[in-house]
Order: C-alpha cells, then sequence, then structure tokens
C-alpha cells in the first residue's frame, strides 16, 4: 500500500465517524425516551389510582357513618370512642380496597390519620395520607374531606333515640319516623321527668335532613304555621349549639361541648284541646335527651294544626320559640 492509500482509508474513517457517533447519539435518545414514556405513563397511571382512592375514600367512609349507626340503633348501645372506632373501621375497609393494587405492580395505601367534627353539623371530617407507588415513581398526597350525613344516595339515621329508649320498651318505625310507644315516656319518668305523660306515643325523625326553612324564624312565619308543620312532618334538623353532634349521638351523649344539630319530639296528636297553658318537656330532643342533672326543662303548648278531628301540638319554651319565630309567652 503506497502512502496514498493511507491517506484515502485514514480519509475514509474520518468521512465515518460523525456517523457512529450520530448512531450511539441516536441510540442514547431513544433509550431515554423510552424511559421518560415510561415514566410519564407511570406517574399518569399513579394519578389515575391516586383519584381513585380519593374518590372511593368518600363512599367507604359514608358507609361506616351509616353502618356504625345502625349497629348502634341495632343494638341499642353506644359507642365508647366514635371517632376512634370509626376511624379504626375505615381504616381496615380501606386496607381491603387498596389491596388489590399490587396486582399492577403498584403499592397503594391509603392511612386515615383522623375522624372528627367538622365546622358543619351537618358533615363529619376525615383527613387520610394516600401514597401511590410504582417502579422509582412515589405520588403522596394528604387530604382532609368532609363526608355529609345528608347528601348522599341513602339516608343516615339518628343513633341517639334507640340509645336512650330502647331498654325502656318497644320503639317501632312508621315510615321515616320512629314511634316510641311508651318507651319516650318510661325513660322521661325513669328520670323523675313532670308530665312524662305528655310524650306517650310520642314520634320523631329517622334520619337525619337538614332543614330549609332558613334563617330559622321562618318557621313562624305564617298565621297558621305551615311551615313549622312542614318542617315537623318531613322531620327536619336545625343547627344547635346546644343539641349534640352525630360523632357524640353515637356515644349516647343528648348534649355535647361541640357545634351540633337539633330536632323536633312531637307528642301524639290529641282528640280534644288542652288549655293552652299546658305545660310538658319541651319538644327540642337535646332537652328531652339531655340527662345531665336538671338538662330537661319545660316549655309551653304550640298548637300547630288540626285536621278537623285530632289536635297537632309540640311543647316550646321561649328560647327555642325566638329561634324558630314563633310567639313567646
Ligand atoms: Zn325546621
Ligand atoms: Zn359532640
Amino acid at each position: 500500500m503506497d502512502n496514498k492509500g493511507y491517506v484515502m482509508s485514514i480519509f475514509s474513517f474520518l468521512l465515518i465517524l460523525p456517523v457512529f457517533i450520530l448512531l450511539i447519539v441516536m441510540v442514547d435518545v431513544v433509550g431515554q425516551e423510552n424511559e421518560i414514556q415510561q415514566s410519564t405513563l407511570n406517574s399518569h397511571e399513579i394519578l389515575v389510582v391516586s383519584q381513585d382512592v380519593e374518590v372511593n375514600s368518600l363512599i367507604i367512609g359514608r358507609e361506616v357513618l351509616r353502618d356504625e349507626s345502625l349497629k348502634v340503633i341495632n343494638s341499642g348501645h353506644p359507642l365508647s370512642n366514635s371517632r376512634k372506632e370509626i376511624k379504626d373501621e375505615f381504616q381496615q375497609r380501606m386496607d381491603l380496597f387498596c389491596s388489590r393494587y399490587p396486582a399492577n405492580g403498584m403499592e397503594v395505601k391509603c392511612e386515615i390519620l383522623r375522624v372528627d367534627n367538622s365546622y358543619d353539623p351537618f358533615s363529619v371530617e376525615f383527613k387520610s395520607k394516600i401514597t401511590v407507588e410504582k417502579g422509582a415513581l412515589k405520588h403522596k398526597l394528604n387530604m382532609s374531606h368532609n363526608i355529609s350525613l345528608t347528601n348522599g344516595s341513602y339516608p343516615i339515621y339518628d343513633p341517639l333515640p334507640s340509645v336512650k329508649c330502647k331498654t325502656h320498651g318497644n320503639m317501632t318505625i312508621g315510615g321515616d319516623r320512629i314511634v316510641y310507644g311508651s318507651s319516650l315516656a318510661k325513660y322521661l319518668e325513669s328520670r323523675g321527668v313532670k308530665n312524662f305523660k305528655a310524650y306517650e306515643n310520642a314520634t320523631s325523625p329517622l334520619s337525619i335532613k337538614k332543614c330549609p326553612y332558613d334563617p330559622y324564624i321562618l318557621h313562624g312565619n305564617s298565621k297558621d304555621l305551615v311551615n313549622l308543620k312542614n318542617c315537623i312532618e318531613n322531620g327536619f334538623y336545625h343547627e344547635s349549639s346546644d343539641g349534640s353532634c352525630f360523632l357524640c349521638r353515637l356515644e349516647g351523649k343528648g348534649v355535647c361541648s361541640h357545634y351540633g344539630m337539633e330536632t323536633f319530639i312531637i307528642p301524639a296528636p290529641s282528640l280534644s284541646l288542652s288549655n293552652n297553658s299546658s305545660k310538658a318537656p319541651s319538644s327540642s330532643d337535646h332537652v328531652i335527651f339531655n340527662d345531665t342533672g336538671d338538662g330537661t326543662y319545660s316549655g309551653q303548648e304550640i298548637l300547630y294544626f288540626f285536621d278537623g278531628k285530632e289536635y297537632f301540638k309540640l311543647y316550646l319554651d321561649n328560647s327555642h320559640r325566638s329561634k324558630y319565630g314563633l310567639p313567646v309567652c
């Protein structure tokens, strides 16, 4: 080979070199792209799973509230620490829910950190931490949600009447109302409350529904008290700083320190009109179920409806009359 030959092959090598370098760079770029695509896919999947867990935690949480309430209603035994018991049950159900994910090579956890009162007495708040991991990717999300007691595809029942009255006699359910029979009168009698007989065959709402007559003075708005009548017939609940909250109702407390709710307990209608100054325990449930000392005070009768045969009435003290816009006495 002469010198010319050497020069030619060095020259052709120099010509080919950039092609090699370009090929190596391209292979590397494709590899990186594959990695990026894979990690984009993974992170998209992780976000979808995390949202799935979040949405389902709201559904599962509401089921826990319903089931714990039914458990108390059926047994008549209150929970000793509703916040903890609901949190534990909620955690168990979330663990079960999350356990179906590892099949995708994914690790999913939802830790229930806390179950407690919400600022809204018609909701229960929970805090949770969702962690989703796949490969080198990890997604963490701290959440706080309110579970509504009133807005949902099924109602949530008030557990308090059962805890207070179940041991005092038969209670039945008629439509969406609790029919106390003699149990409520006997419960009041056992506490030495005067005029307990006024609550023989009384009724109160079964499920928790928020009253739309807001501001509450609208109840007494019209002369024939039609709003009050509608509120009672629908079994609505009202916000109340004296009434107990849902979580304390599960513990059988008629009153508590939290911002809570109240509803009316309605005496059975009567065939004759008693004199209008008759008195009996005031018909707010937090008055009737307040068994801490002398918590049950009396109220004066209000006739809110006459159907041509029977007189429909309740008893209210002046502070509740003012709250609902009814005439004070
Ligand atoms: Zn109302
Ligand atoms: Zn409470």
